[in-house]
């Protein structure tokens, strides 16, 4: 639909492929339950609560709401299965073989978790079909990794023996946000597993569905019982208990950087180790010289992705000053013609929020844009009143220490900031709390690694915009996070090392 235009229901918007209907029926077959020791099963509580459609505000299904009594079951059930030979004994090319068969489950399910994802979350089908090669990719990945994991023998005088072991961590605490969430639970259950370890995941109550289905499936593949364990539920409680269980061995979080602070102080009661993926406000350097088309493009589908719901989004522009009034007038036009509409219609670029609570969130930074000072030149309002849709959204002509340019949004608006040169450039992208993603563009190589190197930041891009792959880690300089996640680094996340020395 165009800005102006009213909401379709997403279920029926388009025909409906077989994972669709497979979707749907799964979801008709009723209350959705936690996964403890390999048994679906209510929460001892008995509680459930509802997860709904973003886009129609429509009630989907209920859920099993795990408390910290279903944590600890959960958590007996994890540590359990730590201990049982079953899993302790499973040789490495045995858990290759079994994260294989979960990324080939992945694949004969892409298009069902692609529409449950869509449906609960609100992102364009589109996107959530590349969610789902993207989770087998991940599984196929880490699935390389249990025969690479070893120590080493160090070296030492002669009359004694040296060596490391790599070892699991235990039982793992996973806590993930609703914005991505079935490419968080991949990047978590897949490392996790390949070091062998037991975990037991929280997805967010907003949106537990896709995880949920993908442990069904999980299940399928010989999977010992109690090694993944899923208690969606809120955060105050389930995911609180989790962070100070004092028998999790490890912590992974995704979600903002003050809920990390909260799980960091609740780690202590045992010493977690503890990987935190939070917050961002990332910079999107333009340079003079830069591939314009190119960087205009990529300017535009970053804060427009997900509906800006993207922790990496480059939702600062810095742009010379010599072209920024004319590359803020293409970005505009460019942003002004990204359709908002029903997730499940092809073309749709731009689906809803996940809440009303985040819209009105969203549209609160708008008025303090305005309010600041900003020039708002597109957008800034809610689409239908169906749905928590919001329109693509410019400032332009934005100082960085506007409220704008300083707090995460978590929607489609874009600040808009010149520059004077690349010092300068520098300075004010960096001129944050947060550093999780930047990029900078231009044809001059020496300046993009000059630039690179400066950015204070876990992923830089040069000459592009959020390309990810399972092989390039992220994480948070600054108040975006605590350790890294993907790639070798969450190999080393999810293990430990022990020095054995023996005198001869
Ligand atoms: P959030 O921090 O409110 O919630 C994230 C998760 O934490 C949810 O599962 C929630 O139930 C749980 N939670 C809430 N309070 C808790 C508590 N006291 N103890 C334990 N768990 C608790 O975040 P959100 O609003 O769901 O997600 C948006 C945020 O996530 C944004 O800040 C975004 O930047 C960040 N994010 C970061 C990354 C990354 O990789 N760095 C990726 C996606 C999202």
């Amino acid at each position: 639909m165009s800005s102006t235009a009213q909401t379709e229901k997403p279920v029926s918007a388009a025909p409906l492929t077989a994972g669709h209907q497979a979707a749907l029926a799964w979801l008709e077959t009723g209350p959705k339950r936690l996964l403890i020791d390999g048994r679906w099963v209510d929460a001892v509580s008995g509680k459930t609560f509802t997860t709904f459609d973003p886009a129609t505000e429509q009630a989907l299904v209920e859920v099993a709401e795990a408390d910290s009594a279903d944590v600890d079951r959960a958590v007996v059930a994890a540590r359990k299965a730590y201990e049982q030979p079953s899993w302790t004994g499973m040789s490495p090319h045995a858990r290759t073989r079994l994260l294989l068969k979960i990324a080939d489950v992945v694949d004969q399910h892409a298009e069902e978790l692609a529409v449950l994802e869509t449906i609960d979350s609100g992102a364009p089908i589109a996107s959530t079909r590349a969610r789902s090669v993207q989770v087998a990719e991940i599984f196929r990945y880490y699935a390389g990794w249990p025969t690479k994991i070893f120590g080493t023998t160090n070296p030492i005088d002669g009359a004694r023996f040296l060596y490391m072991l790599r070892e699991p961590m235990g039982v793992c605490g996973l806590i993930n946000a609703w914005n991505v969430p079935i490419v968080m639970a991949a990047n978590k259950i897949a490392p996790a597993v390949a070091c062998g370890n037991t975990l037991v995941l929280k997805p967010a109550e907003q949106a537990p569905l896709s995880t949920l289905r993908l442990a069904e499936l999980i299940e399928q593949t010989g999977m010992p019982p109690g090694v993944v364990n899923i208690v969606p539920g809120y955060g105050a409680t389930a995911g609180a208990a989790i962070a100070a269980h004092p028998d999790i061995d490890k912590v992974a979080f995704t979600g903002s950087t003050a809920v990390g602070r909260a799980i960091l102080q609740a780690s202590t009661v045992n010493m977690k180790k503890v990987t935190l993926e939070l917050g961002g406000k990332s910079p999107n350097i333009i340079f003079p010289d830069a591939d314009m088309d190119l960087a205009i493009n990529a300017a535009v589908s970053t804060f427009c992705r997900n509906s800006g719901q993207i922790c990496s989004a480059g939702t600062r522009l810095f742009v010379h000053e010599s072209v920024v009034d004319e590359v803020g007038e293409r970005v505009t036009a460019l942003a002004a013609g990204y359709k908002v509409g029903a997730p499940f219609a092809p073309d749709t670029q731009l689906g809803p929020l996940i809440s009303e609570r985040q819209m009105e969130r969203v549209l609160s930074y708008v008025d303090a844009g305005r309010e600041g000072g900003a020039k708002l030149s597109l957008g800034g309002s809610r689409v239908g009143n169906v749905g928590y849709f919001v329109q693509p959204t410019v400032f332009a002509g934005v100082s960085n220490g506007m409220k704008i340019a300083r707090e995460e949004i978590f929607g489609p608006v874009l600040s808009i900031i010149g520059f004077k040169d690349e010092n300068d450039a520098v300075l004010q992208g960096n001129d944050t709390e947060y550093g999780l993603a930047a990029a900078v563009w231009t044809r001059d190589v020496s300046r993009a690694h000059r630039v690179a190197r400066s950015l204070k930041s876990g992923r830089v891009w040069i000459n592009t915009y959020a390309e990810a792959d399972p092989v390039m880690s992220m994480g948070g300089y600054k108040q975006s996070g605590y350790g890294r996640e993907l790639g070798m680094e969450s190999i080393e996340a999810y293990t430990q090392t022990k020095s054995v020395m023996m005198r001869l």
